[in-house]
């Protein structure tokens, strides 16, 4: 074993406190010793990297300690700096390589501190050791919920992208919508229409909303009523509850904001121009504007009123059928008898309501 020597330096601004709330938003350069540089080969083709450094300015430690918030914890259940190695470790995200410099985001350390190793994370470390963590099984929307309480409006859109498949001011309407729902309900959802979520749209509005509340179509949670608002009610069982709707004006916000996304709006998804350099820029700007909503004041884009809504009892078990006619199972409810023969729906020659973008509507 050799003894430790510094392979790179931090340089950023934290002169004195290196504990900062949105430590991702902090820009800092790794400077590495010339003499490691062969190291960095490739490293510009990892997004993540553990940056293990050293706590030069701590001499001292404490077993027990205070943590930013006050609470008293042992050393080694805190990310103290006063610790019996002084060794530090952040997980930062890789914006560039410039030669032997490494410029990253989200680290944590002093101006001026010394680097020992640097490695690519392994997420899949991560997320097998998050399978086996009891407290997401038993609550899988634990993460959601700890975000809506930090009111970490970035991290849900970007979640809720996943669901949605791509960024665009409605979704962002919708998540702001459901966290300021969510927050009178204690962040609490178990997708068993305990809580629900009415809502008034079939657009990128309403992914938001599910996503954010666990209201779902297929947890029955979501109620859908065909009016075409961007609004949504987010009720108890007794269906008291708050509705939440977007202002009138909220587009003129956007087009404030963001002029060239109702040009590229138009142009895209109005006229149905499908060149990609338009799409792109499309995608681009959408981007660029659902996450620009989250830093406009929540009441100059919504409107909350208490409500009292009906709600439907608890959705019913039903029985199932064998369709004598194409032999598919189905919900008693969703077919008929015809000549003592029992057939679904589908399979009936008569107009079913059915939903798609033109709304709940019959063939
Ligand atoms: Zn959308
Ligand atoms: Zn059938």
């Amino acid at each position: 074993m050799t003894t430790k020597v510094p392979i790179a330096f931090v340089k950023n601004n934290l002169k004195e406190k290196a504990f900062v709330k949105n430590a991702e938003q902090i820009i800092s350069e790794i400077v590495v010793d010339d003499h490691f540089a062969d190291g960095l080969f490739r490293i510009e083709e990892q997004k993540f990297l553990d940056v293990i450094f050293g706590f030069d300015r701590s001499d001292d430690y404490q077993l027990v300690t205070r943590i930013f918030n006050g609470e008293t914890r042992g050393v080694f259940a805190s990310r103290s700096p006063h610790r019996p190695n002084g060794m530090g470790i952040t997980t930062v995200y890789l914006r560039e390589r410039k030669g032997n410099v490494l410029i990253v985001s989200g680290l944590d350390a002093l101006d001026g501190t010394p680097v020992y190793d640097l490695k690519p994370t392994d997420f899949s470390f991560y997320r097998n050791l998050e399978a086996v963590d009891d407290s997401t099984l038993s609550r899988p929307r634990f993460n959601i919920e700890k975000h809506i309480s930090r009111s970490e409006s970035r991290a849900l859109l970007q979640q809720a992208g996943q669901l949605h498949g791509h960024y665009c001011p409605g979704l962002a309407l919708g998540v702001l919508a459901a966290m300021h729902g969510m927050e009178q309900f204690r962040h609490l959802s178990d997708g068993m229409e305990d809580l629900l979520a009415i809502v008034e749209t079939n657009n990128c509005f309403s992914d938001g909303v599910q996503y954010v509340t666990g209201c779902t179509f297929g947890n029955n949670a979501l109620i859908f009523k065909d009016y075409g608002k961007n609004a949504v009610a987010i009720c108890d069982r007794e269906g008291k509850g708050f509705r939440i709707r977007a202002r009138n004006d909220m587009r003129a916000v956007v087009d404030q904001l963001f002029p060239e996304f109702n040009r590229l709006f138009e142009k895209v998804v109005v006229k149905r121009d499908h060149r990609p350099e338009f799409k792109q820029k499309f995608r681009d700007i959408s981007q660029k504007a659902s996450f620009g909503l989250l830093d406009i004041p929540f009441d100059d884009l919504f409107e909350v009123k208490e409500t009292k809504a009906t709600i439907p009892d608890y959705a019913p078990i039903e029985q199932s059928l064998v369709c004598e006619k194409c032999g598919e199972m189905f919900m008693a409810s969703r077919g008929h008898k015809q000549n003592d023969v029992v057939i679904c729906n589908s399979c009936l020659d008569i107009r079913h309501p059915f939903l798609d973008g033109y709304g709940i509507h019959c063939s």
